[in-house]
């Protein structure tokens, strides 16, 4: 049984906590561990840590040395890459291929990448006329805001945390993290990373348990905490930014989505169908990013859903571990239930089921795990439950549309404003249309392509702000401006 400790100033705090609460191996729905519940007094000692933190050495660093550090983390995540890739399969239940492609070497690059960004990126520079003829200077420096608390969810842990960590330290913030209930072990080991490349003690501070009532609420409504960054349900978000009010705490929020993707009739049919089944099937539909809503122009619709269709049935369900599974189980009970309520209400809404709908045979070893099959149904109305909620499982309704008009409306027609992605050839008409899609992220042709300098963040009920280059820099950053009259 493993035993998973909080981490406040450089030690791993495992007895005396709030209690300890167990940690689900996905793909069997057995215990594998025990999870230290930090209390709220654990939380005030984390964020008093991350406050002594910023006055000492660490808040006295150059700035290269700050930077070198972070590049050591990056180098030591990829030394135990084995161990977090495990910790992370264990976690989740991802398939090993998406893991190793995506989560561990994605955590690694963000300390890389934004340590190279605070290299590159300078600030602003003005010089300002005056009555006298001599003028003023006025240049802006970048200080750290102070204590960034970060809360994240349970779908891409390490690479979600890390997304956050790595730009508040480059930056010169201290941090105290709340990993997901769900996914606690990968910022566990983080923490051990730190401490081994010489990052100070209290700098990386790590809090495990739940939201309300739990260590998350305690971070969230605790008077030394500077900003909140946080992934997770739109609903929390606005807990969270209720919690935040009273301290007028900065927030950055990266939320759901209900996303979707539009393939027009003069697409690339293979690209088109092999994209979907990624932009739906990825981790096993529990990205933010996935594509729950795929609108197909009339000409082609019945060979495309009968082409995804038969992807999402080929696709290989089970052990995490095996590197040929394309699928693997859903977090957790609780949201295997959720997943098939949904599935249940679709067919009595009347959706024709064109894949899957129900739990896999998967065999007697992972009988026991939160598998549900790969699912595509068709024939709802636009504001059926299935085509307006988040599901956040491996499922899409596809519905047909006869011009762009029509897809732009369609897509829109969400709470949410995520992403989207657009299938054609005419870069003309795609360019005309995601300038009309309410969305923050805009892929054509392409799902998940990422370049980490570029803005990343959602519109309407999908966020606040925006992370990635120089808006994470920012938003961990107090700019100030010194105006020296010459
Ligand atoms: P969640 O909101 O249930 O939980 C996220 C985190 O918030 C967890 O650590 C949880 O313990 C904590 N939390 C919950 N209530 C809280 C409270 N009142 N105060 C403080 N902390 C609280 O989300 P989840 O189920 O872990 O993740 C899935 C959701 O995340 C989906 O909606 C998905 O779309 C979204 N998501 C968004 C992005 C993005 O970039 N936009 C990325 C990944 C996931």
């Amino acid at each position: 049984m493993k035993k998973i400790a909080s981490y406040i100033a450089g030690e791993p705090r495992f007895e005396n906590t709030a209690g300890k609460f167990e940690l689900y191996y996905p793909a069997t729905g057995e215990v594998i561990g025990h999870v230290a519940e930090a209390s709220a007094s654990d939380v005030n000692d984390a964020v008093t840590a991350a406050r002594e933190a910023l006055k000492g050495r660490w808040g006295k660093m150059g700035l290269e040395e700050r930077l070198t550090l972070l590049d050591r983390v990056a180098d030591r995540i990829m030394e135990r890459f084995d161990e977090f890739l495990e910790a992370e399969l264990q976690d989740t239940g991802k398939p090993a291929s998406f893991a190793r492609n995506v989560d561990i070497p994605r955590g690694a690059a963000n300390f890389r990448i934004f340590a190279n960004m605070m290299r590159a990126f300078g600030t602003e520079a003005f010089e300002q006329e005056t009555a006298d003829g001599f003028g003023a200077l006025n240049y802006t420096i970048r200080r750290p805001v102070g204590v960034i608390g970060v809360i994240c969810p349970w779908n891409l842990p390490l690479l979600l945390m890390t997304w956050k960590v790595a730009p508040a330290l480059a930056t010169g913030n201290t941090v105290v993290v709340k990993p997901s209930e769900e996914t606690p072990q990968t910022a566990t080991l983080l923490a051990e990373v730190m401490r081994e490349v010489g990052v100070p003690d209290g700098v990386y501070n790590v809090v495990h348990g739940f939201g309300p009532g739990s260590a998350g609420e305690a971070l969230t409504t605790h008077p030394g905490i500077d900003a909140i960054t946080f992934t997770g349900e739109s609903a929390t978000g606005t807990a969270i930014m209720r919690a935040a009010a009273p301290g007028v705490k900065a927030v950055s929020f990266e939320l759901g989505g209900k996303n979707p993707a539009v393939v027009f009739a003069d697409a690339d049919m293979e690209e088109a169908v092999a994209g979907t089944m990624r932009s739906t099937f990825s981790n096993c539909g529990q990205v933010c990013l996935c594509s729950e809503r795929v609108y197909v122009q009339r000409p082609i619709f019945d060979e495309f859903v009968e082409r995804l269709a038969k992807g999402a049935n080929e696709l290989t369900i089970g052990d995490p571990f095996s590197e040929s599974t394309g699928m693997g189980p859903l977090i957790s009970r609780q949201h295997r239930e959720k997943v098939l309520g949904h599935f249940e209400r679709a067919k009595a809404d009347g959706a024709t089921v064109h894949a899957g709908g129900g739990v896999p045979q998967v065999g007697k070893r992972f009988s026991g795990g939160y598998f549900v099959e790969p699912t595509v149904f068709s024939g709802l109305s636009q504001d059926s439950a299935l085509v307006q909620q988040e599901v956040f499982g491996p499922v899409c309704h596809v519905a047909p549309f006869d011009d762009d008009d029509e897809a732009i409306r369609l897509a829109n027609d969400t709470e949410y404003g995520l992403c989207a992605a657009v299938w054609t050839s005419d870069l003309k008409r795609a360019h005309r249309i995601v300038r009309e899609l309410e969305v923050g992220i805009a892929w054509v042709n392409t799902w998940f392509l990422r370049d980490l300098r570029t803005p990343f963040g959602g519109v309407k009920l999908s966020g606040v702000g925006r992370e990635g280059g120089i808006h994470s820099l920012n938003f961990y950053s107090e700019l100030r401006n010194v105006c020296i009259k010459l």
